[in-house]
């Protein structure tokens, strides 16, 4: 098949952990490349935010990265791009009008459904769209500091219904959809996958410090991540380090607003002298930081899916994580790690606290969680899953079988 994943903020190429780069670029740069190992032609169209960008680029072998001229060349905040969906849209249209023309087109992300389905009434083919992350729960977490564009509530549920099919990552993500109107049947639950030959629980270790167990989490450094309460928490677990990992390159921590405010936290919480933060840590150097680790937290507030938890489990390391969105399906609790309730740093702490005191226990969700990340969550075995789910959309379409909503979204 032919295959357009649309992408619109996060590029494949993009450095990771930064405030709108994480899970999503790795996702697409992961999946594209699976699928083309199946034989599939990919190609990943995203906004042009330089100007020095190539208009191509030769991902990996059978996947290639498109930038599309969609406002000005330059970064933007995901939150700013909603103005240059219908003229991203518009170029994927005239691009597919003229020369190669997908089978199939992947949105990822709301607003790159809302492109997807302003280029599908020139070029009629199937939408699929994985929305990564939903208004409605970003909405009830964060309240009045949600920056997203008034509008991209009503716009997820309308596109939600305009599509051919949807995605969800987890059991959660299912309910969200249904709660916001998406048909059930319309829905495939499909997993992100981990990478287990670079995870994997043999290799490099980064340094230690002497005599302090090491707890680690990863993640771009935005509030949600829940870091501060981590840092709460480190109080209650006497001796060990927090080792954070993520967010913009370390000489530059010292001007990110969250890295200053999690630095004050520490030192509110006498545990500053514990507490490091590393910045971005390149994707070949993430294996070495997990394997360093005698746990890996994570206590997001909300989690769409948590690529970090199964990066963690494939290494080998225990978790111990938030009973929220995806982590309740990668984490079994009591078995590959523990999982405690979010935003609550001393059930986190005595979580932790309890890990570190039992090397046993350690071992045993350290080895659950290798087989668990192993058996269930290959990128090839998302691939697959993800070429079947194309597959059914192609047919119905292509047969009339489902009656197709008006494309309310893209007007
Ligand atoms: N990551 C990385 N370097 C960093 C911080 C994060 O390579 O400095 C990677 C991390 O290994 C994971 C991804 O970024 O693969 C974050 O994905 P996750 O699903 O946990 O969070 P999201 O960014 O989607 O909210």
């Amino acid at each position: 098949m032919r295959i357009a994943m649309i992408s619109e903020h996060a590029s494949p190429l993009a450095f990771l952990g930064g405030v709108d780069a994480g899970g999503q670029n790795l996702h697409v740069a992961e999946l594209s490349t699976a699928l083309a190992r199946l034989g599939h032609d990919v190609r990943v169209y995203t906004r042009r935010d330089r100007i020095a960008l190539p208009a191509e680029f030769a991902f990996a072998d059978g996947v290639t990265v498109v930038h599309v001229p969609a406002g000005p060349p330059e970064p933007l905040g995901k939150d700013l791009l909603l103005p240059y969906m219908k003229p991203f849209g518009r170029w994927l249209a005239d691009s597919w009008t003229d020369g190669w023309s997908p089978d199939v087109i992947h949105a990822h992300f709301w607003m790159s459904g809302l492109a997807a389905l302003v280029a599908r009434r020139r070029v009629a083919r199937p939408v699929v769209q994985t929305f990564h992350a939903l208004g409605t729960v970003k909405r009830r977490h964060q309240g009045v500091r949600d920056t997203s564009p008034a509008a991209r509530i009503s716009l997820e549920r309308s596109l939600g219904r305009g599509v051919d099919r949807v995605v969800a990552q987890c059991r959660d993500e299912v309910r969200e959809l249904v709660r916001i109107g998406v048909p059930r049947d319309r829905i495939g639950v499909i997993p992100s996958g981990v990478d287990g030959a670079t995870f994997a629980p043999l290799g490099p270790i980064a340094p230690r410090s002497e005599g302090r167990p090491r707890i680690l989490s990863v993640g771009r450094l935005v509030e949600r991540k829940g870091f501060a309460d981590l840092i709460r928490a480190l109080r209650l677990v006497p001796h060990a380090e927090l080792v954070i990992v993520g967010g913009p390159p370390e000489a530059e921590l010292a001007r990110d607003p969250e890295a200053v405010r999690l630095r004050a936290v520490a030192v509110a919480c006498g545990v500053a002298d514990r507490t490091r933060l590393l910045g971005a840590v390149p994707r070949e150097d993430m294996p070495r930081w997990y394997r360093s680790a005698d746990v890996l937290a994570c206590s997001p507030w909300y989690e769409p899916f948590g690529l970090t938890a199964l990066e963690g489990m494939a290494c080998g390391v225990p978790v111990v994580a938030s009973a929220v969105g995806g982590l309740v399906d990668t984490v079994v609790d009591g078995e590959s790690g523990t999982l405690v309730p979010a935003r609550d740093p001393a059930a986190l702490a005595t979580a932790l606290q309890d890990l570190l005191v039992d090397p046993v226990r350690r071992l045993s969700y350290a080895t659950a969680g290798v087989d668990r990340a192993r058996q269930r969550y290959s990128w090839d075995l998302t691939a697959e899953r993800m070429t079947a789910l194309y597959q059914r959309a192609r047919d119905e379409r292509r047969t009339g079988h489902r009656r197709m909503p008006a494309e309310a979204v893209a007007s």
